[in-house]
């Protein structure tokens, strides 16, 4: 169950979210990677945005639509998957 930087598209399992770390290698909370991915995408272990090119216009825009409009991750999974 992937969710997409909202940047440029890029799928992340979700569950990755529990396991990510900050620049000084501190373990990142769940909900603290979820606020990092929603703002930084691709970037949010080093904190800057991610400036990848394009991967997938439309992961990219379903992604950012469902990040704003919620802050649970859970709600963002499948939002970049335009198969169904
Ligand atoms: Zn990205």
């Amino acid at each position: 169950m992937d969710i997409n930087c909202r940047h440029c598209g890029e799928p992340l399992e979700h569950d990755a979210l529990h396991d990510q770390y900050d620049i000084n290698g501190e373990k990142l909370t769940y909900s603290e990677a979820g606020r990092r991915f929603k703002r930084f995408g691709c970037g949010l272990e080093d904190q800057t945005v991610c400036d990848n090119p394009m991967i997938d216009l439309f992961a990219s825009i379903g992604s950012a639509t469902i990040q704003d409009l919620s802050d649970e991750p859970e709600e963002w999974i499948n939002y970049g998957n335009t198969a169904y």
